[in-house]
């Protein structure tokens, strides 16, 4: 365990501090515990499982809304990691035209958004 929270599991918020080992994705980081949880699911799970996306389950207004918080800290984490990723493509010399293209934007719009 580190002593400072670098990020937060994806999936559960807890800090690298607080777990064992903290994965990192494109942007997103899921923890030891998670992943343990993810294995018992995979174990478990009926091969004819259909993919339903998680808000079209018959689900009630309060775990509904509980889940907007949640959902709303990942995606602030997100954006300030790719924050945080693009102001490294700059210190390494990276041009706004390259960063641009590499997110699919215009150098313009690069510039607007993380400058
Ligand atoms: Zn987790």
């Amino acid at each position: 365990m580190g002593t400072a929270v670098i990020a937060r599991c994806s999936f559960c918020a807890k800090p690298n501090t607080e777990v064992e080992t903290l994965i990192g994705g494109p942007g997103v980081f899921i923890c030891d515990g998670c992943v343990q949880l993810c294995v018992t699911a995979i174990d478990g799970k009926p091969a004819d499982a259909p993919l339903i996306a998680p808000w079209e389950h018959d689900l009630p207004l309060e775990q509904v809304l509980s889940n907007l918080g949640p959902v709303s800290a990942a995606s602030t984490q997100v954006q300030q990691n790719l924050a945080a990723w693009v102001a490294k493509a700059r210190a390494l010399g990276g041009t706004w035209s390259q960063i641009g293209e590499a997110l699919g934007m215009t150098r313009q719009s690069a510039w607007e958004r993380f400058a």
